[in-house]
């Protein structure tokens, strides 16, 4: 297998938003023009691949991407392409324009859609594009560290105004499903106690004893994060008034930890793994995703991929613990 079976690549990214997307996207054109393999562009995730909505990119249409956040190609859902008929449309325009090849950039529901499109034919190589690290078949995820710092620099903030009024901040950062945003923000600022939908939680030790204790030491600040798969943010807040007399306050810090310039833990990432999409594609390989395991990026079988299980890592939910006192 070589570069002779390999005409036009296609790209595209799928499900929520993440920094260093576009880095990725220069890394798969780049390295496409290496190969001398036309790279199209397929805007709007799935659905510019039913609506044959794609633009032409070459080396220089990704000039100076690899510093902007959020995606040049915009991402969307597509419930179409979840049925048979929108996978087949979806199959038919890459027919026409002659991709035989894709490449999906985002999360779990992006690989599907990938693994669906591979049963047609075509070749396909899924990259993991998500802030929230949920991915189970790698130990990163582009985009999680710019959301991380993007998070931690609100939480140092909200810190300085606590301190001076003495209160309490409870803070809702993104995580759906999965908390590893919520353990890195709350070990990184310092937290008294990070709340994730994994790990059960008894209040009164966990939360309001450390309060009180600090209280008695002389510490009258303190910052919770909530991972948003725990939620009720509102309710921790006025329970915590409630049993330990602190003011408290609550922020969402919401979309703005999708934005902002990837860092370069992340535009490395992202420029590796695209390479190494493209050179899958190129070795004939398909229905694949790249990963990172171990500290080294790699490729898995996407099925094998989608059926393995990552956890919060216990040293670090330990070491918050001992350490938040
Ligand atoms: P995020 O982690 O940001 O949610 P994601 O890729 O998991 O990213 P989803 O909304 O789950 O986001 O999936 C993105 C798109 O992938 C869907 O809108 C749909 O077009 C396609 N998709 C998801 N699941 C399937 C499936 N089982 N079969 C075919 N396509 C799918």
């Amino acid at each position: 297998m070589g570069a002779a079976k390999v005409k036009r690549i296609g790209v595209l990214t799928s499900g929520g938003d993440s920094p260093g997307m576009n880095t990725a996207i220069r890394a798969i054109v780049r390295t496409c023009a290496a190969y001398s393999i036309e790279c199209l562009g397929i805007r709007r995730g799935y659905n510019g691949l039913i609506n044959g909505d794609v633009v032409e990119l070459d080396s220089r249409s990704v000039d100076g991407i690899i510093t902007l956040g959020g995606t040049m190609l915009y991402t969307a859902r597509c419930e179409e392409f979840k049925t048979e008929s929108g996978i087949q449309k979806a199959a038919n325009t890459c027919a026409y324009l002659g991709i035989d090849s894709l490449i999906t950039i985002g999360g779990d529901g992006t690989f599907r859609g990938a693994r669906a499109l591979s049963e047609k034919g075509i070749k396909t190589i899924g990259i993991p594009g998500t802030i929230d690290n949920d991915i189970d078949c790698t130990d990163y995820t582009i985009g999680f560290d710019t959301a991380c710092n993007t998070a931690l620099d609100a939480v140092d903030k909200l810190r300085d105004t606590m301190q001076s009024h003495e209160r309490c901040s409870v803070v809702e950062v993104m995580g759906a499903r999965a908390g590893h945003l919520a353990l890195y923000v709350g070990i990184a600022s310092g937290a008294t106690a990070v709340l994730t939908p994994e790990t059960p939680v008894d209040f009164e030790t966990d939360v309001f004893e450390k309060i009180r204790r600090g209280r008695i030491s002389g510490r009258n600040h303190h910052i919770i994060i909530v991972a948003e798969g725990f939620g009720k943010v509102n309710e921790i807040a006025d329970c915590i008034h409630h049993e330990t007399g602190l003011e408290t306050r609550v922020t969402i810090l919401g979309h703005v930890q999708r934005g902002g310039s990837p860092t370069a833990r992340d535009r490395v990432a992202a420029t590796t793994m695209g390479c190494l999409a493209v050179d899958l594609i190129y070795q004939g390989k398909t229905n694949r995703v790249v990963c990172m395991r171990n500290g080294i990026i790699c490729d898995l079988d996407i099925t094998e991929a989608l059926n393995m299980k990552k956890e919060l890592s216990s040293e670090m939910l330990r070491a918050q613990k001992i350490v938040s006192r």
